[in-house]
């Protein structure tokens, strides 16, 4: 069954690919191996992962010391039930999550994926409130969030192709903008100042209260690479603490040194009620991820009653192989602070040299950099000028993924010079091409 059959050429027969449109899909590149920030296809070419993989790896492909963690744990613990029993990786990596994340964040709850700690975020801060006997039935989110493909995660996402067919089934979710902001852009601190008001205005309202407000710090992801000011990340914290309502903070992208602090809400100095994180947790080897409670968020759920307690969890939750990797994967962090700090400088000194005729919204947060192409297309993500790049970034060494016609680099941390300098000068060229048709 699992021989492949077909032809060589074609997707092959047993596989369902995500993400992808099924008719007239292009074949998938074979992928055999990959070391630091390089991927080796069959065919005899590589590339340099500009996008680390979908945002997952940290340090460059295959790296040893987290390789050497997994092999180890595995030859001693490789999974077991994590209710009514516990093991040191689990709990080792707990405590230097809560180490490194703002105070009040302490306790760690295990999943395994950005979706699933959303979904945690979530029920977590429905279920606070209705164990302190209060009714809030509505969470606020962000105009072009994505938060993750599960219902709830679904639910708080911004509404669009991806989520429509399942409109009916989505609980209904009241939505702000998000003011954005680039470099250049003179606008910015008045779309600010209008959000917070009606957020202010909003959570006042003593009927269908609020509970959670959903952000994704400083940079919105798959919507676009769309960020925001360190200020507006602080003034949401202010409004939402006032008025009471929790805030959850989806770092699921942005954690792990990707805004050029280890996490967004360390760079912006703000403590979240809720965090989520995955994604780069394990450096890229294994997926596993965490939601991070505040202690006032736990206490809510300290009792005998089985109606406060957190019916949740899963078959894999707190793999030691995942911790395992987790745990190198926060040696590493430290290790690699000062790339991490380092890049946006570089990033900045790029987008200087695009043609503002044929790009707009030049923009950086830490390890990410973006900017959009203008077109005659309707942009965003359906803009058929994305489907172009990704099939001509090849042949430029590069592995980009524009989401539409928004091209971003977020490359690990392994990134030579020379590979960034490959990185930058490819794109430029291939900006310069697509725009001469
Ligand atoms: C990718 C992503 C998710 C979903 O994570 P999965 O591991 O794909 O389920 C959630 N939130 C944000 C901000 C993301 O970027």
């Amino acid at each position: 069954m699992s021989e492949r059959s077909g032809r060589a050429d074609e997707p092959h027969p047993n596989v369902w690919f995500p993400f992808t449109t099924i008719e007239g899909m292009p074949t998938p590149l074979t992928v055999v191996g990959a070391r630091g920030s390089r991927i080796f296809l069959q065919d005899g070419r590589s590339v340099i992962d500009c996008i680390s993989s979908w945002w997952v790896n940290l340090f460059g492909h295959a790296h040893p010391r987290i390789a050497d963690a997994i092999h180890g744990q595995a030859l001693e613990l490789e999974h077991v039930i994590f209710a009514g029993f516990t093991h040191e990786p689990a709990e080792r990596l707990a405590a230097a999550l809560a180490n490194m994340l703002p105070d009040a964040l302490e306790r760690v709850f295990f999943s395994d994926d950005g979706s699933t700690s959303v979904e945690v975020a979530l029920k977590m801060a429905y279920q606070y409130w209705a164990n302190r006997g209060e009714h809030r039935p509505t969470f606020l989110a962000f105009e072009g969030a994505y938060h993750g493909d599960t219902f709830g995660a679904m639910a708080v996402g911004a509404e669009s192709a991806f989520t429509g067919v399942f409109g009916d089934l989505l609980f209904a979710v009241e939505r702000m903008p998000f003011p954005d902001t680039w470099i250049g852009d003179e606008t910015v601190e008045e779309r600010e100042a209008a959000v917070l008001d009606r957020l202010r205005a909003r959570l006042a309202v003593p009927e269908r209260p609020v509970a959670a407000v959903i952000a994704e710090p400083l940079v919105q992801g798959a919507g676009g690479m769309r960020m925001c000011r360190d200020e507006f990340l602080r003034q949401l914290r202010a409004v939402t603490e006032e008025a009471g309502a929790l805030l959850i903070l989806d770092e699921v992208m942005t954690g792990f040194g990707r805004t050029g602090a280890r996490f967004a809400c360390e760079r912006a100095g703000v403590e979240p009620d809720l965090v989520c994180l995955s994604k780069g947790i394990t450096g890229g080897f294994l997926p596993l991820a965490v939601t991070v409670a505040s202690a006032r968020v736990y206490e809510a759920f300290v009792s005998r009653d089985a109606a406060k307690t957190f019916w949740h969890g899963h078959s894999y939750t707190a793999n030691p192989l995942g911790c395992a990797a987790a745990l190198a994967s926060l040696e590493l962090l430290v290790e690699h602070e000062p790339v991490f700090r380092g890049m946006e400088a570089h990033h900045r000194g790029f987008l200087e040299r695009l043609d503002p005729e044929l790009t707009a919204r030049p923009r950086a947060c830490g390890t990410i950099a973006a900017f959009d192409l203008r077109t005659d297309g309707p942009g965003g993500y359906f803009d058929g000028v994305g489907d172009l790049i990704k099939r001509r970034t090849l042949d430029k060494g590069l592995l980009l993924r524009p989401l539409g016609n928004t091209i971003y680099f977020m490359p690990p941390y392994s990134l030579t010079d020379a590979e960034r300098t490959a990185m930058y000068d490819g794109t430029i060229e291939l900006v310069e091409e697509v725009a001469g048709g």
